[in-house]
Parts: C-alpha cells; sequence; structure tokens
C-alpha cells in the first residue's frame, strides 16, 4: 500500500469506529447532569472488578475486629440503598440490578479505602483513625460509591481506549506497523482495562469534586449529617502533614480547594438530610 492509500484506509478505519460509537458514546452522571464519554460496556468492567475484588477479599486478611466489621457492612448498607434511591430519583432505575454491593473491611495499615465498578467496597483498617467512628465512615462511603454510580471507571477507560485507538489509527496511516500494529494496539488496551491500575488508579480533580457532591447527597440520605463530611476533610487535613505516603490523602488532596468545594455544595445535601 502506498503511504497516501494507507493514510485513507486509516481515515476510513477511524470514520467508521467513530459512526459506531458515536451511537453509544455518551451517558450523563446522575445528579450533576454531565456528559461523559461511555466507550467501554458496564458488564465487561463489573466482572473484571468482581474477579480482581473477590481475589483481595481471599488474600485478605479480613479484619478480625467483630465491631468494625460490623460497622463498615452497616454503614454500607444504608449508602448503598441510598444510592438506589438517588439512581431512581434520577430516572436510572434499570441500572440498580447492575450492581452487586459488597463492603469488607481488610486488615492493612494501608490508608485508603475504595468501590470498584459494580459495587465493591473496600475499607483498611488503616483509615479508621481517620474516620472515627461512623459519620467519617459514612462521608468515605458516600464518596467512593458516588464514583461507582458516576461511572467514573468506566468514562476514564473510555478516555484511554479513545487515545489508544486514535493512536493506532496514526500508525497505519503513517505506516507504522501496519494492521498488525492495530490489532496489537487494540488488544493492549483491552488488557489495560483489565490490569489493576486499570481500576484502581487515582480519579482527576473533576471526578474527585464531583464524588464529594454526589457523595455528599447519599450520606444524607442514609440519615448522616453531611456537615460532618467538612469536619471528616479538615481533620484529613490537618493529618496530611504527618502522614506522607498514604495511598488514601495522595489520591484524595484534602486541601482548601476541596473543603471550599464540599462547602459549596453542603445545602443541597442539608436540604435532603431535613427531609
Ligand atoms: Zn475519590
Amino acid at each position: 500500500m502506498t503511504s497516501s492509500r494507507r493514510l485513507a484506509t486509516a481515515l476510513k478505519l477511524l470514520m467508521a469506529m467513530v459512526l459506531i460509537m458515536g451511537l453509544t458514546a455518551c451517558a450523563t452522571v446522575p445528579g450533576t447532569g454531565r456528559s461523559q464519554l461511555s466507550l467501554v460496556s458496564d458488564s465487561e468492567l463489573n466482572t473484571m472488578a468482581a474477579t480482581q475484588y473477590s481475589q483481595m477479599v481471599k488474600q485478605g486478611p479480613l479484619s478480625k475486629n467483630k465491631k468494625d466489621t460490623a460497622m463498615i457492612k452497616s454503614v454500607g448498607s444504608k449508602i448503598s440503598k441510598a444510592a438506589e434511591s438517588f439512581l431512581t430519583e434520577h430516572g436510572r432505575a434499570a441500572e440498580i440490578s447492575t450492581y452487586s454491593w459488597e463492603f469488607n473491611l481488610i486488615e492493612s495499615s494501608d490508608v485508603n479505602a475504595f468501590c470498584m465498578p459494580g459495587g465493591k467496597v473496600a475499607f483498611y483498617t488503616g483509615i479508621l483513625p481517620y474516620t472515627q467512628g461512623e459519620e467519617g465512615v459514612a462521608t468515605i462511603m458516600g464518596h467512593e460509591v458516588a464514583h461507582a454510580i458516576a461511572h467514573h471507571s468506566r468514562e476514564r477507560a473510555s478516555q484511554q481506549l479513545m487515545t489508544s485507538l486514535g493512536a493506532s489509527a496514526l500508525s497505519i496511516g503513517l505506516g507504522v506497523g501496519g494492521a498488525s500494529q492495530f490489532t496489537g494496539d487494540m488488544a493492549m488496551a483491552a488488557y489495560g482495562l483489565g490490569s489493576e491500575v486499570g481500576i484502581l488508579l487515582p480519579f482527576s480533580r473533576a471526578h474527585e469534586s464531583e464524588a464529594d457532591r454526589i457523595g455528599l447527597s447519599l450520606m444524607a440520605m442514609a440519615g448522616y449529617n453531611p456537615a460532618a463530611a467538612v469536619a471528616f476533610w479538615q481533620r484529613m487535613s490537618e493529618a496530611s502533614g504527618g502522614s506522607k505516603g498514604s495511598d488514601f490523602l495522595s489520591t484524595h488532596p484534602s486541601d482548601a480547594k476541596r473543603i471550599a468545594n464540599i462547602e459549596k455544595f453542603l445545602p443541597e445535601a442539608e436540604a435532603r438530610y431535613k427531609k
């Protein structure tokens, strides 16, 4: 193939992909109305997350502290029920069945917590000194569950896939590697989505802010005073000086900007709490 024919083929291929994807490429975040790229199927992502999560839980070790474990599961249950009401309220009741909620407390000095796509939640015991009880746990639980119902992992995976497809089409156009390179990159992209980094990478500041906003509402709907979130993040902010190396703090910078953003969305959540 001449280079101009290669380029034409690549462009046709890229246009076909954009057309196909354009039909299903966009989704809307419940509660904020932001539109987001959606090129990866939930079932695919949820299956990968569930596999990874079950391995993680098997390795554990799970906390032997019955009281703390029960608290994590109880807060998780309340927040997930709030998330389902939130989805219903925003016309997304059909999505509820795609979540299979699970909450575990893992014994580890890591200061961390996360919710994988599909509702698989883990808290590490290392974060408990910071949460200082149920309201702090509800703040993090609300935030992490919000990442899941706002499909932030799917959006990030879709952005990665788009970048990778663009690069592949360009490499065919330039004649670098040809068609075999294209399929190779596609496979790499698919593999990347399944690897641990694909699911547990830190989120962008925009995603963090959106998860804070939705999380406040979830916590209020679950019966927790959302104002407790401000106190929690202030505590984290004070602690951040002395706890370098904390995974949670490195991916969740607790600075003035975050606290101001939370205060801005507090009235919206407080209106739900009073109801
Ligand atoms: Zn987050």
